[in-house]
């Protein structure tokens, strides 16, 4: 038996934590959730292999934090084992963005309330920040991932057919639909290859006040587009 190396190891633990693009979409909203956002904007291009872009209006991450944000195991998040007793996140581990980077290039676009301007960063395959340069975004953070499963030729062939490709934007849809339902006050738009694929625009369900007195739950409801494939 060899040890295999450790880049090796990177790449197959990262591919673990991303099988998919729903699966990226979904760390990256939770992100975003996590980071207190009330407005989401996905973005994919050829089904999220060319390009996939969560931006959110949450809290930013703070200029110290940037340095390890996407280094596998770093978390704003927990400190202990005793703090998974009384989670109050949707992350903890540490690892996704870190693992998007292993299997993706990757850009964090990042304004906190303190900042005057937002920052783009451009990260390597291990998480580190390679270059940086001022951008123009309001407070919030802006993830990209190019060239997903760049590395990772089978489970790129996985998604060769136009019905799994197309099964994948129906699953990200439903899942985004998911979120919808839990979170009423979220609103999310999705785009795919640059068409407004749904617009789900959800409304607060506790304002809407009936006449009896009880509160008028709405549900969420897409705004129905051709999808453009
Ligand atoms: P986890 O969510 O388990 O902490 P991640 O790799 O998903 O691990 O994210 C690492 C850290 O980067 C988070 O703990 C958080 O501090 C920061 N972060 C990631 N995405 C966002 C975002 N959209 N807004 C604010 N902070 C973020
Ligand atoms: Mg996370």
């Amino acid at each position: 038996m060899k040890q295999l190396p450790a880049e090796t190891v990177r790449l197959l633990s990262s591919s673990q934590v991303i099988t998919s693009v729903v699966s990226v979409v979904k760390e990256l909203i939770e992100n975003s959730l996590d980071a207190n956002a009330t407005s989401i904007d996905v973005k994919l291009e050829n089904y999220g292999f060319d390009k996939i872009e969560v931006r959110d209006n949450g809290d930013g991450i703070k200029a110290a934090d940037v340095p390890v944000m996407a280094v596998k195991h770093y978390t704003s998040k927990i400190s202990c084992p005793e703090d998974l007793e009384c989670l109050t996140t949707y992350g903890f581990r540490g690892e996704a963005l870190g693992s998007i980077c292993c299997i993706a290039e990757v850009l964090i676009t990042t304004k906190t309330a303190a900042d005057d301007f937002s920052t783009q960063y451009i990260l390597d395959s291990s998480g580190h920040v390679t270059s940086q340069k001022p951008s123009h975004l309001g407070q919030g953070t802006s993830v990209t991932a190019l060239k997903l499963f760049k590395n990772l030729p089978v489970r790129k062939q996985f998604y060769s057919t136009s019905k799994k490709c197309k099964e994948e934007l129906k699953k990200i849809q439903d899942l985004l639909m998911a979120y919808g339902i839990i979170k009423p006050e979220l609103r999310i738009i999705f785009t795919h290859n640059k068409e407004l694929y749904r617009d789900h625009q959800l409304i607060l369900s506790a304002t809407e006040q009936l006449s009896d007195g009880n509160n008028l739950r709405l549900l969420p409801t897409w705004t129905e587009f051709e999808l453009v494939t």
